[in-house]
């Protein structure tokens, strides 16, 4: 592991926060800090703390001894002073006489020690940094240390590696216990350079920021270095009797059988996260998977994210995929009767009293395929996978040297049902729309783009399809979401569009079929090129993307739903837009159709009859003819309805949403045009 120390960036940022009022202490702690948060092999989306002690002038000026360390909610890798909130040291130093402390009082009495009433709160590690008597404090929960110290013997390892220069903290539940434990050993070894806290992670310490950090490094490179040369074997195979079925075929099902069914057709549904390299697939497929991956996360923190264990599922093989739904379906029950099981034995055994959590898998794991990450959104699956793949790497080195062993049974209970995280229940709100993938194609466009970020704003995780690939990406980006290069009236790149769809979020509940342009001309004259031009994009293209959006949709097994954007023209022809109001009839009756033969699929369809959007569709330039033809200025034109008001894409957008949400709304047309008594569907 290499040192990424630099002296110039160190002054440089120095330097640039001196001009903000903050000083070298806390501007170092943050450049270290934001070091170690860069590399995944030591921390991991808010893992990790760290601190520095310096002084702090309070309200009248006094200059007080504070501890500065990470704050809740923060993540060393993108830390700024603001993360790293002042605490009096006396207070701190003081509850070290205290014999026991409640969380809640422990937490309760940092908050009422910051400077700042606002700071967030400090981390339930605060203590532990008090009590350390070094400037610098670093705690990471660094792989190869993990690897090294959870095993049967991995006190005795890391004891064996470092010697006097680290202290070996036994494990203990963080809080309060592990604060007093953890000083006592600081005690007991004045001359340590930093500490083990077994099966959890390590300190490292010093008068500089850069020293502790160094001393990060090193200590680190070690650990690497004592698994590199202890091993001897990497993980053996199970062997596959037949071909894996692809990704995109194998994700739906995983995702429609993960779906838990509420009732009347709704769904609670989940986004996957696949990771398919060389180390998922080798440690999904070990022959011994079914012991190593079932012994608990690799460091406490974890069991937060993604539960005591991943769920395992059999080899999804090609041609018999049946099996596999049937198989998984199985699988996500026995998980759930296992968690049930879990959470009975270990709540009693602490007194009884607590919340069961929701029993569902936070990863998965597939032989053939590697490993998914799940949640109720992209970047909540994206954070599991990753922490699925930490524990995959750490658990695949322990093995290479040893035997993994993680904490037990019960500390992996204390943890998770900890009274800080059991307090936090029932506060986070479910968007409407979490857990599921919207596509939207034509997803450029003005109309496209408002409507992936209306899907967006509703907790959908968003695909946006354009034959630009630049206009998605700018359209994706302002609504977090993925931008695929798609022309849908070529049917192929539709096919891999939908696949790729299927491989990214592991399926799709919602497209918008939007894409579109306006052709015209007087119908007795127009040439048949024109009029078969319109069709491929105003009719067959909405066909191609509502069938691979259907087989989706047919493989989960939960429903879905298909709204197209049909315009104004399907209802009322306006004169020379033949071309254009021909095909979106048709396409009206498309979405009809789909509602006749899928209803019973549990897929619904229905239309957006909209009408003067100020959009690429229809230039500014036909707007300009068409207004002057009427007799009337462009704005007059625009807002020439019953309300008098200029219809927006933003408008198209909402209904788009609305019909997405409506339950039990299907063959529908919802009119998006201000009022125009002409073109309301009779
Ligand atoms: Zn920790």
């Amino acid at each position: 592991m290499k040192n990424r120390w630099s002296d110039k960036d160190a002054a440089d940022i120095v330097r640039r926060y001196a001009d903000q009022g903050v000083g070298e202490d806390l501007a170092l702690r943050v450049y270290t800090s934001r070091l170690l948060g860069a590399d995944p092999r030591l921390v991991q989306h808010g893992g990790g703390n760290t601190s520095v002690k310096t002084t702090a002038p309070d309200v009248a000026g006094d200059s007080l001894d504070v501890l500065c360390v990470k704050g809740s909610g923060w993540d060393l890798e993108f830390i700024e002073p603001a993360g790293l909130p002042a605490v009096r040291m006396d207070r701190l130093l003081a509850l070290r006489r205290l014999s026991t402390l409640t969380d809640e009082a422990m937490v309760d009495a940092q908050r009422g020690a910051l400077l700042d009433s606002t700071a967030p709160n400090p981390s339930v590690e605060t203590l532990l940094h008090a009590w350390i008597p070094a400037k610098f404090v670093d705690h990471t929960h660094a792989n190869a240390v993990l690897a090294l110290s959870d095993q049967p013997d991995g006190e005795a390892r890391c004891r064996s590696l470092y010697g006097e220069r680290m202290a070996v903290a036994p494990y203990c539940m963080a809080g309060f216990s592990l604060a007093q434990t953890a000083a006592a050993v600081v005690e007991a070894h004045p001359r340590a350079e930093g500490m083990i806290l077994h099966k959890h992670g390590i300190f490292t310490w010093g008068d500089s920021a850069q020293k502790s950090y160094a001393r990060m490094i090193e200590m680190v490179s070690m650990a690497e270095a004592a698994i590199a040369a202890g091993a001897n074997r990497s993980l053996p195979q199970a062997p596959l009797d037949a071909e894996t079925a692809p990704l995109h075929q194998v994700a739906p099902i995983l995702r429609g059988a993960l779906a838990e069914a509420l009732g009347g057709g709704r769904w609670s549904r989940v986004v996957l996260d696949h990771r398919g390299d060389d180390a998922a697939i080798t440690y999904a497929g070990g022959e011994a998977v079914g012991r190593y991956s079932q012994g608990g996360p690799v460091t406490p923190d974890h069991v937060i994210r993604i539960k005591p264990w991943p769920l395992l599922l059999p080899q999804p093989r090609i041609g018999d995929l049946a099996a596999f739904a049937a198989a998984a379906v199985v699988a996500i029950d026995a998980y759930a009767d296992r968690y049930r099981a879990y959470f009975a034995r270990q709540d009693a055994a602490a007194g009884g009293g607590r919340t069961m959590l929701d029993p569902w898998p936070r990863w998965l794991l597939v032989p053939g395929l590697g490993l998914f990450g799940v949640g109720d959104t992209a970047k909540a699956a994206a954070i599991a996978a990753d922490i699925g793949e930490t524990n995959a790497a750490v658990i695949t080195q322990a093995e290479s040297c040893g035997r993994f062993e993680g904490i037990t049974e019960a500390d992996v209970f204390e943890m998770e049902y900890w009274s800080l995280e059991q307090a936090k229940l029932g506060k986070a709100k479910r968007a409407p729309l979490a857990g599921q993938v919207v596509a939207v194609t034509g997803g450029g466009g003005t109309i496209g783009a408002a409507t992936a970020r209306a899907f967006a704003a509703q907790g959908a995780a968003v695909v946006v399809l354009d034959r630009d690939l630049e206009a998605a990406q700018v359209s994706a980006a302002a609504c977090k979401g993925m931008a695929l290069e798609c022309d849908v009236t070529v049917s192929g790149d539709v096919g891999d569009a939908f696949a790729r769809i299927a491989e990214i979020h592991g399926g799709l509940d919602i497209l918008v079929s939007n894409a579109g342009a306006a052709f015209t001309g007087k119908i007795g004259e127009v040439s048949d090129a024109t009029l078969r031009e319109s069709f491929e994009l105003n009719f067959f293209a909405h066909q191609s993307a509502a069938q691979a959006a259907v087989r989706i949709m047919r493989q989960q097994g939960t429903g879905g739903v298909l709204l197209f954007n049909a315009s104004k023209q399907a209802l009322n022809p306006g004169p020379d837009f033949g071309p254009y109001g021909l095909a979106k009839a048709a396409l009206l009756a498309l979405s009809r159709q789909y509602a006749v033969d899928h209803g019973p699929d549990g897929i619904r369809a229905n239309a957006v009859n909209a009408d003067r959007i100020r959009s690429n569709l229809l230039s500014s330039d036909m707007i300009a003819d068409r207004s002057q033809a009427r007799g009337l200025s462009e704005q007059a034109y625009m807002g020439g309805n019953l309300l008098g008001q200029e219809v927006t894409a933003e408008d198209v957008a909402q209904a788009f949403v609305a019909l997405a949400l409506a339950e039990k709304t299907t063959a529908a047309v919802l009119t998006v045009d201000g009022g125009n008594i002409a073109a309301a569907v009779r």
